[in-house]
């Protein structure tokens, strides 16, 4: 205020440290009936910032707009990082942040053979229960009607079913419920058998899509399964109906080429983005698709043998968790937090995606000897 009615020291130096950085600013600063101006705008002194930037804050809206909020009525130097520094360690932002963008698709090469890797997953459709098996070799659906019932017995008797039909899998990768978070096998085996069971006649769509060719590899199912293509409603030549299998290199190099394709759509379409590794002891808050909001602060306990997947400590045990529903915490302020604290968002009991587990394992066998892993993703 001093320095403002009597005028700038002419020389920096002679400036006193606490307001040295706003020298070169001086002509900016004027007085009006007591209180320090910047321009058309309030200089906020250091003691009164928090509180000013809790009310810049209100309304928790976003750093762009908290900052053309304040850019019209007050002024400090910092005020721009300062702002961006509130809003990002606000607790009740934290909890409603908008779900983390995608990261990149990974896919997988194509399996060797038939039936080696299989994925599992389970979904309703008007008020039953389904069982969708696919083969990632050749994308061949198998799909069960378990009705009302999806106890593990009743689950397990299904895929053993199957199995008696291909064999017993090398892989079974299952993501354990109803949810199935992967856009991928919603967008694969899901879709598709939702698309069949809404037709009148499920079982004939089933048969007409096992008996057409999928774009990634040329080659139907069915002629991928058993080296055979099914006659069906069209007429075909009997030659065609011979078995015949596809040359393996040329099939893996057709996969790989559209895999990639697929990979710089998906990746482009949705903006994907790597997230930063976790380390254990990392503070993280955790958001499902089943959460509105991000859970309160939890720990890192470890990292699992799974690309973009951790292991979280919570109050009711660990939990596994991908890496896109972690959120890193940045610190918290006053808002509202001790209404959220100790919340963990709900999930379904039993069948939800996290293995509750102490010792992350590779991968488990099942009675029938099947090797079975927990995976999120069902490549393409
Ligand atoms: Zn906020």
């Amino acid at each position: 205020m001093k320095v403002i009615l009597e005028g700038w020291p002419k020389h920096f130096s002679d400036t006193p440290d606490s307001i040295k950085p706003l020298y070169s600013l001086g002509s900016h600063f004027s007085t009006d009936d007591g209180i320090i101006t910047f321009d058309d705008k309030i200089y906020i002194p250091t003691v009164m910032r928090s509180e000013i930037l809790q009310r810049i804050h209100d309304g928790h809206q976003g750093v762009t707009k908290c900052r053309e909020r304040a850019k019209s009525c007050v002024w400090w130097n910092d005020l721009s990082k300062d702002i961006a520094n509130f809003v990002e360690k606000c607790s009740h932002c934290q909890l409603y942040k908008r779900t983390q963008k995608k990261e990149p698709l990974i896919t997988t090469p194509l399996p060797d053979r038939p039936w080696q890797r299989i994925a599992t997953d389970l979904c309703e459709f008007q008020n039953n229960h389904y069982l969708i098996i696919s083969d990632y070799f050749s994308r061949y659906i198998e799909i069960t009607n378990l009705k009302k019932n999806t106890t593990s017995m009743r689950v397990v008797e299904a895929i053993k079913t199957v199995c008696a039909r291909w064999g017993i899998p090398e892989t079974v990768i299952s993501d354990n419920g109803p949810q199935f978070t992967s856009r991928q096998l919603k967008l694969f085996a899901v879709q598709t058998a939702k698309t069949m069971l809404r037709q009148t006649d499920p079982t004939l769509a089933l048969m007409i899509y096992r008996s057409t060719p999928i774009e990634v590899t040329g080659y139907s199912p069915a002629q991928l399964i058993m080296g055979r293509q099914p006659k069906t409603t069209l007429p075909i030549h009997v030659k065609k109906l011979q078995p015949e299998w596809p040359n393996i290199n040329k099939l893996k190099e057709k996969d790989r080429e559209t895999k990639k394709r697929y990979e710089h759509f998906y990746n482009k379409r949705y903006g994907a983005k790597s997230l930063p590794e976790l380390k254990p002891g990392d503070v993280v808050r955790v958001k499902t698709c089943h959460d509105k909001i991000w859970s309160s602060p939890v720990n890192v306990a470890s990292e699992t043998d799974q690309p973009r997947s951790n292991i979280v400590q919570t109050a009711s045990g660990q939990l596994r968790k991908n890496r896109q529903n972690l959120q890193q915490n940045t610190g918290h302020t006053d808002c509202h937090l001790e209404q959220y604290q100790n919340r963990i968002p709900e999930t379904n009991n039993n069948t939800t995606t996290d293995v509750a587990s102490p010792q992350p394992k590779k991968s488990y066998t099942t009675r029938t000897g099947r090797r079975v892993k927990s995976v999120n993703k069902l490549d393409l």
